[in-house]
């Protein structure tokens, strides 16, 4: 019969894995032991509303066995089985999964460990195995078939007999070479450790044959005598690891749990565990990445968690237990609650799936608060990688959610050097400021640089430098703190009463030569009250900010949304004093000086200059 070749990307990967490195080899175990347990989950689901499936709870075993001079290791379930599609589709590629892509994603970057730490499922037999023989049957299926495969060359799938519904993974280990020792793995003590070490949560017994030494009854106990004892021994504890008594739990423990089920190869930043009990009854785990996964700005990216019912899967990814504003948070929930057949789309609307939720909500926001409270270098990791959701957290739904946002997001404070939350902002601010400060730009260093930031710096304020596009809307949603309104310091309305500068000069002939010089460009030009050593800077009027015309440009460039721009001049300036000067002079080069001085002002801004070759000219024709 012929060979199916492997899906191209698959042979790529197993090429990976037949060369990858030693320390790595033996995932293999867990992988496989790990499907072997979605299997049974699945049936065993099926099996609650299914009376044929005739199997009860403890009916539902995992089987290792050793066959040292075949060299073989058969794991052996009585899960859901597959079909001829299900081999094909499942073992004939692993294109679709995610970790896979991720390796694609960093091909380049040769620092990523993909096997070492995703695992790659099922292939990652091959590290130890030269051949690998499946035999399955699928529930309700009357026909049962084996797969077959040596490696990269293809795989062969024939029917077979075989009585009982699940899967015998029948694993050839590969032959010691001088360099790579497996025969290890046909130890009993070996695999009975490696089960210890990263499968011991399983749910279901993992049962292998231990050889022990009995004392033998009837013997003399000065001479003690013993028999060599063959009996079945369940290697794992069974109990999940969010069922465990938090004090019980090392934290190698809760690493290792998470990188395996969430296919992270970081140890998490945080891990919160919580035990809830009163309307509703339920545990979670939750962990936050320490890194951004690769997809989570994208709409590939799931949020969600994992939902258990008296510690059966019901959903793998129920995305209701998590708000928008926390999507990062991995984790799963286990609830007694929960009838366990509930349908999916039931599932939704179930009033106890709200409270838990709703539940959830407020731990992980009084855990983030106590992060920051307690170890701010640490929250402002977390902050970096995540900062960005909780600030979409306060502008989504309408701003529904600010209240649970608006005291987790920092902002860069330009008194302080480094991120505040909005309270220590409040807390600091004198009796005599009403609002609060922030302004936007390109980022902290040209925000910094502003004109119009100068003042209030000179002043003492202290100002929020928001570099985000994001940040500007942030403000606007929650449009104040503690009674403290939002004010946009690069925008025109914003300055202090008893504040006017002593010779206020209300020349309007110079505005208005101004204006008609720079027409429709510019919407007004006024006397500046701010500006100190800059000669000009612009304003934007009307609600509409440079930043949020910049990242309307972008976002929705038909909607051609433009900030009215206001030219603010410095009356004390010796460069506005010259266009003053020339406006009698020499009004040619007076004309000159207005368009170079609103360029700068564009510039400064962050914006375009509107003609890059007129503004060239004009200060090459100044030069000379
Ligand atoms: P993953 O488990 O991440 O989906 P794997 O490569 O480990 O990737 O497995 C591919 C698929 O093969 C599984 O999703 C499952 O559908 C199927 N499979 C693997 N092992 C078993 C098993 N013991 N019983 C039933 N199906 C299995």
């Amino acid at each position: 019969m012929a060979k199916t070749e492997f899906k191209s990307e698959s042979k790529r990967l197993l090429d990976l894995m037949i060369n990858s490195i030693y320390t790595h080899k033996e995932i293999f175990l867990r992988e496989i032991i790990s499907n072997a347990s979605d299997a049974i989950d699945k049936l065993y689901y099926i099996s609650l509303t299914d009376q044929n499936v005739g199997l009860n709870k403890d009916d539902f075993k995992i089987h290792i066995e050793i066959d040292k001079p075949n060299r073989t290791i058969t794991i052996t379930d009585n899960g859901i089985g597959m079909d001829r599609d299900d081999l094909d589709n499942n073992l004939g590629t692993i294109a679709n999964s995610g970790s896979f892509k991720f390796k694609q994603e960093n091909e380049k970057n040769d620092d990523v460990d993909i096997i070492g730490q995703f695992g790659v499922g099922f292939y990652s037999a091959f590290m130890v195995a030269d051949e690998i023989t499946v035999q399955t049957k699928k529930y309700s299926s009357d026909k049962a078939y084996q797969w077959n495969s040596t490696g990269a060359d293809g795989y062969e799938i024939t029917e077979i007999e075989k009585q009982d519904v699940g899967t015998k993974i029948i694993l050839k280990i590969k032959e010691d070479t001088e360099g790579e020792k497996y025969s290890e793995f046909l130890e009993k003590y070996k695999i009975s450790a490696l089960v210890s070490k990263y499968s011991d949560y399983i749910r279901y017994p993992i049962i292998m044959e231990m050889e022990h030494r009995k004392l033998r009854e009837d013997c003399d106990l000065e001479n003690p005598e013993y028999d060599e004892v063959k009996e079945d021994e369940v290697l794992n504890s069974m109990i999940p690891i969010w069922q465990r008594n938090k004090k019980d739990v090392t934290e190698d423990e809760y690493n290792e749990f998470y990188k395996q089920k969430f296919f992270d190869f970081e140890n998490p930043a945080k891990v919160f565990s919580n035990s809830v009990e009163g309307v509703v009854t339920f545990k979670s785990l939750l962990f936050i990445p320490s890194k951004v996964p690769f997809n989570y700005y994208t709409k590939e990216y799931k949020k969600g968690l994992q939902l258990y019912s008296s510690g059966v899967l019901i959903m793998d990814n129920c995305s209701d237990l998590i708000p928008e504003h926390f999507a990062f948070v991995k984790g799963v929930v286990d609830s007694q609650d929960l009838s366990l057949n509930i349908s999916r789309e039931m599932l939704q609307h179930d009033r106890q799936l709200k409270n838990i939720a709703s539940t959830l909500e407020k731990k992980i926001k009084n855990e983030l608060a106590s992060w920051l409270k307690n170890d701010r270098e640490a929250y402002e990791k977390f902050y970096a990688n995540f900062g960005r959701q909780l600030k979409y957290g306060l502008v989504g739904d309408f701003g529904a959610h600010k209240d649970v946002v608006k005291d987790l997001v920092l902002f860069y404070s330009s008194t302080e050097k480094k991120l505040v939350t909005l309270k220590e902002y409040v807390e600091r601010m004198g009796e005599d400021q009403k609002d609060i400060y922030f302004a936007t730009g390109e980022n902290i260093d040209s925000i910094d640089k502003l004109p119009q930031t100068e003042y209030f710096r000179d002043k003492g304020r202290e100002i929020l430098y928001c570099s985000e596009e994001i940040d500007e809307f942030a403000f606007q949603s929650i449009s104040d703190y503690d009674g403290k309104a939002f004010k946009n310091i690069v925008n025109e309305d914003v300055e202090e009463e008893n504040d006017s500068k002593e010779e206020e000069k209300n020349d309007d002939s110079t505005l208005k030569f101004i204006k008609d010089v720079l027409g429709s460009r510019v919407n007004e030009v006024v006397f500046s009250k701010k500006l100190k050593s800059h000669p000009v800077c612009l304003t934007a009027k009307g609600g509409v900010s440079f930043e949020m015309e910049k990242y309307m440009a972008l976002a929705q460039p038909e909607a051609m949304v433009r900030a009215e721009r206001v030219l603010e001049i410095n009356a004390s300036h010796p460069a506005v004093n010259a266009l003053i000067a020339n406006i009698t002079a020499d009004k040619e080069k007076a004309e000159k000086y207005a368009k170079l001085l609103y360029s700068q002002a564009l510039i400064i801004a962050g914006l375009q200059v509107e003609d890059p070759s007129e503004y060239a000219d004009l200060v090459c024709s100044l030069m000379n």
